[in-house]
């Protein structure tokens, strides 16, 4: 069935169950209590979350793809690919809102992430862009909780721990400025066991354990 963010365990759960470890790194920035409460993460179809928006991880000409892309489009029926058709594509390393159709959620933001290239350093700030983009539509569209797919980390190659690294502390930037109050709920769905494992990573390098 569908699932609410209120069934979502947020990364304070997650470490109170030992879901999440505590990393051993040093030099780990200072823990704040209030973003652990925020941020969240599963391990589940996107498609079936109930929050007020999703971020698709689309390609450059909005139409509908493979992947994440495929099972929104799927989901959401044949309206939201007319909706699509009147954006005329988004650049990579941004993002366009759609209205969510047949999904549960309120709103789609579709993110392009860059195809990853080991030889070109634009690969990063393009999928932070991804992540800052689709916050800031959030923002604006009044969506208090959003979800992201893990964008760039299927077709387009991205390897998950350099991917995990980069969403969270562009996220962590996001809600630590003045806009990012208003948001309640960043969840960071995955759905390949590669990704589970380079949250479960990340995050405390990222949002320490109080
Ligand atoms: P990209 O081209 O940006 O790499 P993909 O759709 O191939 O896009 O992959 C993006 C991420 O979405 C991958 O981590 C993939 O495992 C994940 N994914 C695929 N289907 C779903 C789904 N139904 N719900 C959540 N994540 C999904």
């Amino acid at each position: 069935g569908v699932r609410g963010i209120t069934s979502i365990p947020t990364l304070s759960q997650l470490y109170r169950t030992g879901t999440v470890l505590a990393s051993k790194k040093k030099d780990l920035p200072t823990p704040n209590a209030e973003l652990n409460e925020k941020i969240c993460t599963i391990r589940y179809d996107i498609t079936k979350l109930e929050v007020d928006a999703i971020v698709n991880a689309a390609n450059r000409r909005l139409l509908g793809g493979g992947g994440v892309d495929g099972a929104i489009h799927l989901a959401a029926g044949p309206k939201l690919l007319e909706e699509c058709r009147t954006l005329k594509g988004c650049n990579t390393g941004s993002a366009k809102v759609t209205d969510a159709y047949d999904l549960p959620c309120k709103k789609v933001i579709h993110a392009v992430g860059p195809v990853y290239d080991d030889d070109d350093e634009t690969s990063e700030p393009l999928l932070r862009g991804c992540y800052r983009t689709s916050l800031q539509l959030a923002v604006e569209n009044d969506c208090k909780s959003i979800a992201f797919s893990a964008i760039s980390t299927g077709i387009y190659g991205y390897p998950s721990k350099e991917a995990s690294i980069a969403a969270l502390s562009e996220v962590k930037k996001f809600l630590e400025q003045p806009d990012g109050q208003k948001i309640d709920k960043v969840v960071f769905v995955n759905f390949m066991g590669k990704d589970v494992a380079a949250y479960n990573e990340s995050m405390p390098e990222i949002f320490p354990p109080t």
